[in-house]
């Protein structure tokens, strides 16, 4: 044993579980488990990513000049309040850190994205979770649990891995009624795929507040998850605060000039938006007509139930396994009868529906 002594609350620290990509005897493996592009990367940030590897030398640009301008033009954003990452999972911890310290409380919400817990944690604070209300974040659970020492509020909206989302009105309304010393943190990770019509990613409420940071992915619908590329709007402070606190070359010149590409390349993300689309309206159908109960989704995976004692999750997701099919399962976060299947490439959604309906006629 190693007389070095950790800090009591990191020994208490779980590992985050990310959805597997191997499966133990199987011919071949189709990962639908971690809400990975369907179509794969955008062409124009392969390109891009690979003439990159001619400067391998030279460190990355410290303010990632080209990338802040790209994402401020194609999301019409003040560059200068722009904070870019090493995945979204970066900016959520550099909160962690520049807010909470041992004792604080954080605020997350159940059956939402795992990594709140463990960033709120990693700082010695007190992870505080709400009830959610039919797999969604309710306004009046999270103000009901504040208390003087809150000092983060973590929505991830859409969220993961239910695949609910929280309309703009509901998110105004938390807002309205929380002190400006706390930080209200929109993670909206899948905020390209919604197509509902009073969804707001957080754009508007993070340029006109000043306790609202907005965090955003390279990872799902632009393909880049390998890249580890994420991004972070606030006010100017909390910008220049994350900024302070951040590794000075945090992101490889390969993930920004890949980052630039990927924003510019429209074609790429029409046919992303458009194949998840249909495929979700698809395979929500499908499952459902199976008997299968789904919760409506607005991203780019959909949760399923299971809800015959029969037919349990475990099992289905033993059968998939060993068809060669990896979905993620929950044997924790009160999620045990449920499976997370990402939307896939057309064959792969095929296939997987045929194998569903195999397990549940056996
Ligand atoms: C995938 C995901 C992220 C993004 O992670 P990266 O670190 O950018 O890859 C953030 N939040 C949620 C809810 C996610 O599902």
């Amino acid at each position: 044993m190693s007389g070095v002594k950790t800090h009591s609350w990191i020994d208490d620290l779980n590992v985050y579980v990310s959805g597997s990509s191997k499966v133990v005897g199987a011919q071949k493996a189709v990962k639908l488990s971690a809400n990975e592009s369907a179509l794969g990367p955008s062409p124009m940030a392969i390109a891009a990513y690979k003439a990159a590897a001619e400067n391998l030398h030279r460190y990355p640009d410290p303010v990632y000049h080209d990338l802040r301008e790209a994402i401020g033009e194609k999301f019409n954003l003040d560059a200068k309040r722009i904070v870019c990452g090493v995945g979204s999972d970066e900016i959520l911890k550099l909160a962690c850190r520049a807010y909470l310290k041992p004792g604080d409380e954080a605020i997350y919400v159940a059956h939402s994205f795992s990594m709140y817990p463990i960033a709120i944690k990693s700082v010695g604070a007190v992870a505080i979770e709400v009830c959610d209300v039919d797999y969604r974040a309710d306004v009046d659970n999270i103000i009901a649990a504040i208390t003087d020492k809150t000092r983060i509020i973590f929505i991830a909206n859409p969220n993961n891995p239910t695949g609910t989302y929280l309309p703009a009105t509901e998110i105004e309304r938390l807002w309205q009624n929380i002190p400006d010393t706390i930080l209200l943190i929109l993670d909206a990770a899948y905020a390209e795929f919604v197509d509902a019509d009073d969804y707001e990613a957080g754009i508007e409420l993070a340029s006109k507040a000043n306790n609202v940071l907005m965090t955003r992915t390279f990872s799902k619908l632009y393909g880049l998850a390998a890249l580890r590329l994420g991004w972070g709007y606030a006010c100017k402070k909390i910008a220049h605060t994350l900024d302070k606190i951040r590794d000075p070359f945090n992101v490889p010149s390969s993930a920004q000039v890949a980052g630039v590409a990927a924003l510019k390349d429209l074609d790429f993300e029409q046919k992303a938006i458009s194949h998840n689309s249909q495929w979700r309206e698809w395979l929500s159908n499908e499952l459902s007509a199976l008997g299968l109960r789904i919760i409506p989704s607005v991203t780019n995976f959909i949760l399923i139930k299971f809800e015959n004692k029969n037919k349990t999750a475990a099992d289905a997701n033993e059968f998939l396994l060993k068809n060669g099919y990896i979905l993620r399962y929950y044997n924790e976060q009160g999620l045990e009868d449920c499976l997370r299947l990402t939307v896939g490439t057309a064959d792969e959604n095929n296939e997987l529906i045929g194998l569903l309906k195999e397990f549940l006629e056996k």
